[in-house]
């Protein structure tokens, strides 16, 4: 797994840094020491390291420590920030053309990188977001490419465009742009040739290319695995051909990481997705934010307290513990309990903080944030909705006939009204028996 040893070693280190009531200026430069070791060992660009301990440093000495902190997790909270900071700090999407306008995507990388199969992931992802791709084939030189893309198209449910390996990628190009013009494509991806190194040919046809079409993001795909050289490749293209993002592959065999770590400082393009295996739905979006406390790998309970600090609303929040408490939990509750999960960014970036609970790490964790997930709570809103401010304050006068209404109003089957019903139920016989637990934490910061 990605990151495991710099994992290992960022939390010996800390582990000595949370067993020390106060810090001294010496402490934190000799965990800094560490850090830094650890973060070349998982071949983190030379400068990208130094700069990063120095931040940190000059952060952690001048700074007090938060409340309710201690000097150890202070340090782990802005090694946290800085870690995020690092990789870009916002989640980056493709930026498509507005309407029904055509995108053109020019996927680049050398040889082996995993371009062909991440352009058909990709092309994976823009389906399931009612879009209606068009794969390219562009690679005419390595003999498998374009049967490749013609079977993972298909495995996809998405067109393949190809012309044999006999015409020029930049007129491939731009008979496909005819293609996808009156077959009603709004996005075409063209998957190019790569070379085994950089070399002027392959700039030379990708330059050809964006002559014959017009490229509105030009995405590289880099091997995680090649450690630095990924972070040279891209810094190389990004000179010569200009790249809007880059999407790093073979994640799930990577366990050192740095090429992760270092892209976006280094190169000042954003990482827009990971490659986590080679099934075609193993991509994975890039957040920086998840990526840091995933390299932490410590459950990061801090995360979770800030976040809860500052995005609840704390007046809501103790009425809804106070009915929690008293067990009078009804649905107007729990579609309020449903908006602040959402402002805390979903139940599995919750989840992922908690102690004892791995992060993207583990495999189910995904699943909970698919937009399946989304669209699921999205329809039990609807549902609550849909019932009369009685009937929310009130959950037991929910009867057949009710629900039925329920159901019409929502949009919805009668299934899915009696799953909501039952899980609501469940959530509040587990409240009743929570109010001990709760009081407890309640009681301590005076929040949540
Ligand atoms: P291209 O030459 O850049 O088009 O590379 P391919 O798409 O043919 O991929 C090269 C190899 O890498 C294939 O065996 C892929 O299955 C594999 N591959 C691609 N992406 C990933 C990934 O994210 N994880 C793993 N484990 N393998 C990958």
């Amino acid at each position: 797994m990605a990151f495991d040893s710099l994992t290992e070693k960022l939390q010996n280190v800390f582990k000595n840094l949370r067993s020390k009531g106060r810090l001294t200026e010496d402490d934190v430069k000799a965990a800094l020491k560490e850090v830094k070791m650890a973060l070349l060992e998982a071949d983190v660009n030379f400068k990208v390291v130094k700069s990063f301990v120095k931040e940190v440093q000059e952060r952690a000495i001048g700074q007090d420590v938060m409340n309710g902190l201690n000097p150890g997790q202070m340090v782990i909270k802005i090694v946290n920030e800085e870690l995020i900071r690092l990789m870009g700090s916002e989640t980056t999407e493709i930026k498509l053309q507005p309407g029904s306008a055509i995108t053109v995507i020019m996927m680049a990388g050398l040889q082996g990188a995993g371009k062909t199969t991440t352009t058909a992931k990709l092309a994976g992802k823009f389906k399931l977001k009612g879009k209606k791709p068009l794969l390219v084939a562009c690679d005419v030189y390595r003999p498998a490419a374009i049967k490749q893309l013609e079977i993972n198209g298909e495995k996809q449910g998405v067109e393949v465009f190809s012309m044999g390996d006999k015409i020029k990628p930049a007129d491939i190009a731009k008979a496909a742009m005819e293609h996808a013009a009156k077959n009603k494509n709004n996005i075409v991806i063209l998957d190019t040739a790569g070379r085994l190194h950089i070399d002027e040919e392959m700039m030379a046809e990708l330059q050809e290319i964006k002559e014959a079409v017009t490229v509105h993001q030009t995405i590289l795909v880099v091997d995680a695995m090649t450690g630095q050289d990924a972070v040279n490749v891209a810094s190389n293209f990004n000179d010569k051909i200009g790249i809007d993002g880059v999407i790093v592959t073979k994640l799930d065999g990577d366990t050192r990481g740095g090429a992760a770590l270092s892209i976006k400082a280094v190169t000042g393009k954003p990482i827009l997705y990971v490659g986590m295996g080679e099934k075609l739905s193993d991509l994975e979006q890039f957040y920086p934010d998840r990526m840091a406390s995933r390299i932490l790998g410590m459950g990061d309970v801090l995360t979770l307290i800030e976040k809860a600090g500052a995005e609840i609303d704390e007046e809501q929040a103790k009425k809804t513990m106070e009915k929690m408490k008293k067990a009078q939990f009804d649905y107007e509750d729990y579609l309020d309990s449903m908006s602040q999960m959402k402002k805390m960014g979903g139940l599995s970036s919750i989840m992922g903080m908690l102690p004892g609970m791995p992060g993207m790490g583990n495999k189910k964790m995904p699943e909970l944030d698919s937009e399946e997930n989304e669209k699921k709570m999205a329809r039990m809103e609807a549902m609550i909705q849909s019932m009369t401010v009685e009937e929310r304050r009130n959950p037991d006068l929910l009867n057949p006939s009710r629900k039925h209404r329920i159901a019409k109003g929502a949009g919805v089957d009668i299934a899915e009204v009696n799953r909501m019903v039952k899980q609501f139920n469940e959530t509040r016989k587990m409240m009743k028996k929570l109010p001990g637990l709760m009081g407890g934490m309640g009681g301590k910061k005076g929040k949540f």
